[in-house]
């Protein structure tokens, strides 16, 4: 009798249960990849959402697959989700959001539980200079993806990134999901496009398609283009001595500016609801750029006085140098000049606050403004500049 139990014993601890134990992880597994192991398409995957996007829902155990345009040197332009490239669960798709047939044959081929586009040309200047490309990119490429996922995977939740640059000339501070759009640049009309096509979608085919109206979204990933990004890398630059003076454009423009790393997390949170709605994102704080400045360039040791107006306005540090000067070439033909979002909506329905302050979100981007030309400085190399 002992004999047998201890036979039993044997039997059951060392076969059956390891081999138990490996089915049900096994099967854990298989239930995880049905349950939170959701698949996502995202377009855009190489920008700064984009990235932190694929970071968060690899996270969460998603599958995550990224459309990208077919480029002969595919190294180029992708740093952003180099670190990604190895995981198993990270996919790169070719498509383009200018091409219905690219974005069809993604989805066809996915068939995504969740679709995230993120794709635009999203640099306001650029949409004077290329109208036409931002109407096709930014506007028509949104009807381009909802087509797809109406035609192929009707019950993919789908979202679109919206812009505070819809609001344009405010008709109202703060903007809420209530006030009337009125952008004020060819890239603003192009995202009044692709949101009301999403609302549109959601009304006529009872798509799960939402809007976020996200307020500028800043972090070290920010091109070198933007604002902040362009001050928090000149003020690296100066302080190792590789420039002495930061040339400007229109510093009374205000922005309610927040950190990328969490308005991802909104987006992904928006799909996760029980009914599609489009959402603002917003601090509800707002800062003009002089005050970012000032507040970057004290990051570096350099106390900025102002003085004059307009494209006179000139900025100089405690030692009476010139740190800041105003060039009209950056001031654009019309310009959004009070953006403040009212984030109460997605607060009462997503649970949504600040995490990240704005003097943290500056202090973070000088940080690895600095790190960066730093190692430039070891590695003996130029480090990057904005582009003029
Ligand atoms: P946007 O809100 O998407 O246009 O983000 P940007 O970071 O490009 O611009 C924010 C604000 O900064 C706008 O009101 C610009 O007019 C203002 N601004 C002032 N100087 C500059 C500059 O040198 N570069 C950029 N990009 N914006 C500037």
């Amino acid at each position: 009798m002992q004999l047998e139990s201890r036979r039993y014993f044997f039997t059951m601890v060392c076969i059956e249960r390891p081999y138990i134990l490996l089915r049900r992880f096994e099967k854990r597994q298989a239930a995880g990849i049905a349950m939170s192991g959701k698949t996502a398409l995202i377009t855009g995957i190489t920008g700064q959402d984009g990235s932190y996007l694929a970071e968060l829902l690899l996270e969460k155990g998603y599958t995550v697959y990224g459309l990208v345009r077919r480029v002969s040197q595919p190294s180029l332009g992708r740093n952003l989700i180099n670190h990604l490239m190895s995981n198993e669960n990270f996919h790169l798709l070719n498509g383009d959001l200018a091409d219905q047939n690219s974005i069809d044959n993604a989805v066809h081929q996915v068939k995504p539980d969740e679709f995230y586009n993120l794709g635009a040309m999203s640099f306001v200047p650029e949409s004077w200079r290329s109208p036409m490309m931002t109407a096709d990119i930014t506007g028509l490429g949104a009807l381009r993806c909802l087509e797809a996922v109406r035609k192929h995977a009707p019950d993919c939740r789908f979202y679109q990134a919206g812009s505070s640059e819809q609001y344009g000339k405010v008709r109202e501070v703060p903007q809420s999901e209530q006030t009337p759009f009125h952008p004020r640049s060819p890239y603003g009309c192009a995202k009044v496009m692709a949101f009301e096509i999403t609302r549109n979608y959601r009304e006529s085919y009872n798509m799960f398609a939402c809007t976020g109206i996200l307020f500028n979204h800043e972090s070290p990933r920010r091109g070198l283009e933007f604002v902040t990004r362009k001050v928090t890398m000149m003020a690296a630059r100066i302080k190792h001595g590789f420039d002495e003076c930061l040339h400007i454009g229109n510093v009374d423009a205000k922005r309610d500016w927040g950190f990328a790393g969490d308005y991802v997390e909104m987006q992904w949170k928006m799909l996760q609801q029980d009914e599609p709605d489009d959402y603002v994102i917003a601090t509800g704080r707002t800062h003009s750029i002089r005050d970012m400045i000032s507040l970057a360039f004290s990051h570096i040791g350099l106390d900025l006085t102002w003085s004059g107006e307009g494209v006179d306005t000139i900025a100089t540090d405690q030692n009476e140098v010139v740190r800041v000067r105003t060039n009209p070439k950056f001031f654009r033909p019309a310009e959004v000049d009070l953006l403040i979002g009212d984030p109460a909506y997605a607060k009462e329905k997503l649970g949504w606050e600040t995490k990240t302050t704005f003097e943290q979100l500056i202090q973070m981007m000088v940080e690895s403004d600095l790190a960066i030309v730093q190692e430039a400085v070891d590695g003996g190399y130029a480090p990057p500049t904005p582009p003029e």
